[in-house]
């Protein structure tokens, strides 16, 4: 079938529209049409990074719409049903067998390879194969195919169009707190950036019933967005040291550190801020390796992780944020702004210039 796609092409960090060939699924796939997509910082990094992706390659990785048709062995969903597309993965390799799909053994192929597990992509231009399948999805796009494993059914009664976002950013900041620091009632957090991954951790914190919630960045608007959303303490970084600052709170330093921004000097900070048995969690990396003072972290039995995807399993993670949403406890609407789809490189662009924390795009 003919689709309207966002292509990225090699020389270019910009999208360019076409019009290209979508196969129709094969047994195990859905095809979805989406009523819009979220725009992530993961995509913007594919589109300005060269050879990170096979080009040309449709990305998108926030999808969200309606079941249109699905393949003959497919039975978790049936045509109209809403779906939220998250990333993909085995659902055979130890980490999948032990319920962290997240930590696939095959992250990469299943979400980067731009080609299907088989090595087929379902998209194309004529003669010319374009990468498809970008976490078993390819949603800049106004169909897009994915299967059973990275399809999330969601309740119809939900703004559809709102919620694509839950499949990545979203749920890799409330997840970070929930599933992988596992923050319980009284603890302290701090986050450092108040992007969409950040906020939704001070949303989550909140959720959980965090005691002190302190937010550090160095926009303005965007501590007094944390501070709507459940921050108890800001730190404009520009005008103070956060870690002196965060001390000043707690007296002893967080429970949980949270660093959104891949900044080395930043993650020192949030390193630095630690109580004793506290845990620094980050979703970034700065370029070079981090030089860790390891007797901090031992002597206090400290930890330092890394979290992919806010360690969620996606099937029941973003029905409980949805719920959240619809009950107004996690209003994670306040973090976005809507364009149209022939309006994806301005999305692109205000994301990173800062001027919009999440960035959808709408499909007419
Ligand atoms: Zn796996
Ligand atoms: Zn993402």
């Amino acid at each position: 079938m003919k689709i309207e796609a966002a292509v990225l092409r090699a020389g270019s960090a910009e999208l360019s529209r076409e019009r290209i060939e979508l196969e129709e699924p094969r047994a195990n796939e859905i095809l979805v049409r989406l009523v819009a997509t979220g725009v992530c910082h993961t995509d913007i990094k594919m589109a300005e990074t060269p050879d990170r992706v096979p080009r040309p390659i449709v990305l998108g990785h926030e999808g969200a719409g309606i079941v249109e048709r699905i393949g003959a062995s497919v039975t978790k969903v049936v045509p109209g049903d809403h779906v939220v597309m998250s990333y993909d993965y085995c659902g055979t390799c130890p980490s999948c067998l032990d319920n962290a799909p997240v930590y696939c053994h095959d992250m990469g192929p299943y979400n980067f390879g731009g080609r299907r597990p088989d090595g087929t992509s379902p998209i194309s231009k004529g003669d010319e194969t374009i990468g498809g399948s970008f976490f078993g999805q390819s949603s800049f796009a106004d169909f897009a195919l994915c299967t059973e494993r990275n399809a999330v059914k969601v309740r119809k009664d939900a703004p559809l169009e709102l919620l694509g976002p839950l499949g990545c950013g979203i749920q890799t900041g409330a997840g970070a707190v929930l599933n992988a620091l596992r923050l319980t009632p009284g603890k302290t957090i701090a986050v450092f950036g108040a992007g969409s991954v950040g906020l939704s951790a001070v949303m989550a914190a909140r959720l959980a019933g965090a005691s002190r919630i302190i937010v550090v960045d160095l926009v303005t608007e965007r501590l007094a967005m944390a501070s709507e959303l459940g921050a108890t303490h800001i730190v404009n970084a520009k005008d103070s040291d956060a870690r002196d600052e965060i001390m000043g709170i707690t007296g002893y330093g967080v429970d949980f550190s949270f660093d959104t921004t891949g900044v080395a000097a930043v993650q020192q900070q949030a390193l630095a801020a630690l109580a004793p048995r506290g845990t620094c969690g980050f979703v970034a990396t700065p370029p070079g390796p981090l030089p860790v003072n390891m007797m901090h972290l031992m002597a206090f039995g400290r930890k330092l992780v890394g979290i992919i995807e806010g360690e969620a399993v996606s099937d029941t993670f973003i029905p409980m944020l949805i719920d959240f949403h619809m009950q107004g406890r996690f209003p994670f609407d306040k973090l976005v702004k809507f364009y149209d789809f022939d309006r994806i490189n301005e999305a692109i662009h205000d994301s990173n210039a800062g001027r919009t924390i999440k960035p959808i795009v709408r499909f007419s």
